[in-house]
């Protein structure tokens, strides 16, 4: 498990009663400080997005595009061997093979995206490509990785002798179904930016749920579930139990509360809400969302304690951010 360190702050416990409990802006430290947009902003989840963010804040603070930053910086999360839940050196799925899934989206409504995906060390920007370069959104599988070649990407061998060490003792407990999670058996990294210009853009990539049935797909490469940017609203990206986040079209979701007038953090809360009333087996489930919206303001709520995400603001140098819920607490 990974230490979970440098909280920047805790928010208070929710309780268990979360309708009651929810108030407006509760972790929008932006929105009661500075009534004036905030940006650049860069918001991204787990303690693997401070690394992430700093690339993503290089890119923004030198005047560059939302879109640039957020692809730069989950980057840096897919090249990082010691992360066994993105890219490079992510669980693979029972049979053994690592597969990613990503999507990205920009201020201008575009988005692409890439499933299942083998033996490329960049689904993020194999994801963009499919955006600029071609007439679709999603390319999955063979056709991805056929098209990734065709843009120059290399076939690299992403199970790294963790991950190989990982799936053996898997298998030889013959384990089925689903791993607990916040064990670090699945995190994507998803990635939020506003820029100097206040476009919004996101990114979001995963090697998805450790040990998964082979073919499976998540929430994470889902326009709309694991990622949906809105430039004249806001973004959303999320993590945790895709399938769950899937039902409920999480991210969508999150965006249109806020489109209604709701704050990131009260949007965030809603959506939690609602991803429990879609999946009975909530309890046994991990899922978090994190928000950004065009003013600057942002917020993160889940279903279980153990979710932090990271902030880079004018006001918040990188800093780690526990999400705060203790809805199954
Ligand atoms: N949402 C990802 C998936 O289900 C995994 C995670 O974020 O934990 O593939």
């Amino acid at each position: 498990m990974s230490t979970r360190r440098n909280f920047l702050k805790v928010v208070p416990a929710v309780g268990a009663a979360l309708t009651a409990s929810c108030t407006e802006s509760s972790n929008s430290a932006s929105a009661k400080t500075s009534p004036a947009p905030l940006r650049p902003v860069v918001i991204s989840t787990w303690n693997h997005g401070q690394p992430a963010n700093a690339a993503a804040w290089k890119i923004l603070s030198q005047g560059g595009t939302a879109l640039d930053a957020a692809e730069a910086g989950v980057r840096v999360t897919e090249a990082d061997p010691s992360g066994q839940s993105v890219g490079l050196g992510g669980r693979p799925d029972a049979e053994g093979n690592v597969t990613l899934d990503a999507c990205i989206m920009g201020p201008d409504g575009d988005c692409g995206s890439v499933a299942y995906l083998q033996e490329i060390l960049h689904p993020i920007t194999v994801a963009r490509q499919v955006m600029e370069k071609t007439p679709h959104v999603m390319l999955v599988g063979k056709g991805a990785q056929e098209f990734a070649l065709e843009q120059g990407h290399k076939k690299v061998d992403l199970l790294t002798d963790a991950s190989r060490k990982d799936w053996e003792e898997w298998k030889a407990k013959n384990t089925s179904g689903r791993l607990p999670i916040n064990i670090e058996n699945h995190d994507t990294i998803g990635l939020l930016t506003l820029d100097q210009n206040g476009d919004l853009a996101g990114a979001c990539t995963t090697s998805g749920a450790g040990f998964k049935l082979p073919g499976r797909v998540g929430d994470s490469p889902i326009i709309g579930a694991g990622l949906y940017v809105d430039n004249e609203i806001g973004g959303a990206t999320a993590t945790g139990w895709g399938e769950a986040v899937i039902r409920a079209c999480g991210c969508f979701l999150v965006v249109e509360l806020m489109r209604q007038g709701h704050s990131p953090q009260r949007a965030c809360e809603l959506a939690v809400e609602r991803v429990i009333s879609k999946n009975p087996d909530w309890k046994e489930i991990q899922v978090g969302f994190i928000a950004l919206n065009k003013n600057g303001e942002h917020g993160s709520f889940c279903i279980a304690p153990g979710f932090d995400y990271a902030l880079y603001s004018p006001e918040v140098e990188n800093g780690l951010i526990d999400s705060g819920s203790k809805i199954k607490g």
